[in-house]
């Protein structure tokens, strides 16, 4: 029999595999790879992988005789059907007390579903959300692991190691059980969503309201970069706002204006409305998208519809590129104190112990949507766990009250000046909505109650649904 030697198995020698290996490899761990098509194990180990530790396999039956026990697999493979069919085979070569782990886009609900079958077998099944594409995966990635508890400390070196860290502090920690990696790694994206939009409706704004250039807009940015909004996310734009084609042209101004999408900011916001909670940025991110993608339909609609005579604002300058400022703060922490919402909710429903500080710590390193921002999470929810809701935070709160009179005049004049801008003015309308004592939906009570007597409680007597006929007489 065979003396298994490597720490972990990983499947997929796609870029992210390949990247993940290199990292665990950096930091000491031996690696076995493995590939469906099995040519890609040789050509991996000659070049990228050449002069490494990393170890090949030719079948999953060599790749499983290579492992120490517990042995430890790591699939990265494309989501859906190719997890199932790898977990097929690797069941039978197994026995109780190995891992596998899922470090791909899976749903959620597709990991808690294999998560029970596999504990029916012994065998600890972990869906772990990645992100930070490739570069992350290969010089610190920002790792959501969940699943099955009992397989963690004997990952914990492993992940934390290869993790980004923030300081010393590692991008990854424990999250909860079955699917809450995946929930947590999809409601990240859908932030990631979110915060993209904000920015693009920022750059709307700038560009037609102001007149503003590619440079100019770069500038600003970089500006913005230094503040409150320091993030990837931002660094980036203003990169690719300053970006020239070979023709010196802003290579950005001549890109179809039609986004792309692969599903799982669409998930956050179906899962939103599972769950019934209002994770509106989320939605409308995604729908600015769909919007978007209907190019030809809006070229054709652009020349019958009819907007405002000007779309150009006549005030401040200056004051107005601080205002649109304010207004993706304001708006950014609308989003994240919807995202938390929805975590906290999925967590009721699943009887997750979710730790939100260290989902923010997280997210704040390593990841797409890492910013300074997430260390002012983190901070409330470690000032207090069960904070209800970002908005109510000391630091949030007062962060919107300096923000609120520039967001109102933002939201008005794009209106006014007929700039789209979904997800500010979206997050301004759950902002009024949220901070309602009283909203007008006695009124949907009264017409539900009306049209199918579906019942309504007084205000005086809540808990007790009574009917009227409201066509009849008193
Ligand atoms: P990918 O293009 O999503 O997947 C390619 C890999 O999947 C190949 O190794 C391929 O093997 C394997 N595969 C496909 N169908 C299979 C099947 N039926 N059985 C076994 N293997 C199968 O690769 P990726 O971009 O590196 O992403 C890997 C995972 O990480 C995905 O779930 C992705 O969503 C997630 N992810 C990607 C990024 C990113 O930036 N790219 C970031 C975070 C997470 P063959 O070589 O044999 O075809």
């Amino acid at each position: 029999s065979n003396n298994g030697k490597a720490d972990i198995a990983l499947i997929g020698l796609a870029v992210m595999g390949q990247n993940i290996i290199l990292n665990m490899n950096d930091h000491g761990f031996v690696v076995c790879a493995y590939n469906r098509t099995v040519q890609k194990v040789e050509h991996f180990l000659q070049n990228e992988a050449k002069g490494t530790n990393v170890v090949g396999a030719k079948s999953i039956e060599e790749m499983v005789s290579l492992l120490k026990k517990p042995r430890k697999v790591m699939t990265l493979v494309k989501a859906g059907r190719a997890v199932d069919a790898l977990i097929e085979q690797l069941v039978p070569l197994l026995e109780a007390g190995d891992i596998i782990i899922d470090g791909g886009n899976s749903q959620y609900t597709d990991t808690q579903r294999r998560y029970n079958e596999l504990k029916t077998k012994g065998i600890y099944y972990l869906g772990c959300g990645v992100s930070g594409g490739e570069d992350g995966a290969r010089y610190g990635p920002s790792l959501m692991p969940g699943g099955a508890a009992e397989a963690w400390p004997s990952l914990k070196p492993i992940f934390q190691s290869i993790a980004a860290k923030v300081g010393t502090e590692p991008c990854c920690d424990w999250v909860g059980s079955d699917g809450a990696g995946h929930f947590v790694k999809m409601v990240h994206n859908g932030i990631e969503y979110g915060d993209m939009q904000l920015i693009c409706e920022a750059y709307h704004l700038m560009k037609d309201s102001l007149g503003m250039s590619d440079d100019e807009m770069s500038s600003v940015l970089k500006e913005w970069n230094k503040g409150e909004l320091d993030s990837f996310l931002i660094e980036i734009s203003g990169d690719i706002l300053a970006y020239k084609d070979s023709d010196g042209q802003p290579l950005l101004e001549k890109i179809r204006d039609a986004a792309g999408q692969k599903g799982t900011g669409k998930w956050t916001a179906i899962s939103a409305l599972d769950f019934g909670m209002p994770v509106t940025l989320i939605g409308e991110a995604v729908f600015a998208r769909c919007l978007s993608s209907l190019k030809d339909e809006r070229v054709r609609a652009s020349s019958v519809l009819k907007g405002p005579s000007s779309a150009k604002y006549t005030g401040d300058k200056k004051e107005f590129i601080e205002n649109i400022r304010k207004a993706l703060y304001a708006s950014k922490i609308v989003s994240y104190a919807q995202g938390f919402m929805l975590l906290r909710e999925a967590a009721k429903q699943f009887n997750w112990t979710l730790n939100y500080g260290s989902i923010a710590l997280m997210w704040r390193g390593g990841c797409i949507i890492r910013s300074v921002f997430l260390g002012n999470i983190k901070s409330a929810f470690d000032k207090n766990p069960n904070l209800e809701s970002l908005l109510l935070d000391d630091f949030f709160h007062s962060a919107i009250d300096s923000c609120q009179e520039s967001w109102r005049k933002v939201v008005a004049n794009a209106v006014l000046l007929g700039i789209p801008t979904p997800s500010f003015s979206c997050a301004l309308a759950f902002y009024d909505g949220y901070r309602s004592s009283r909203l007008p939906a006695n009124l949907i009570q009264a017409q539900r109650d009306y049209f199918g007597a579906h019942t309504y409680e007084l205000l005086s007597n809540p808990g007790q649904f009574i009917h009227t006929n409201w066509t009849g007489h008193g």
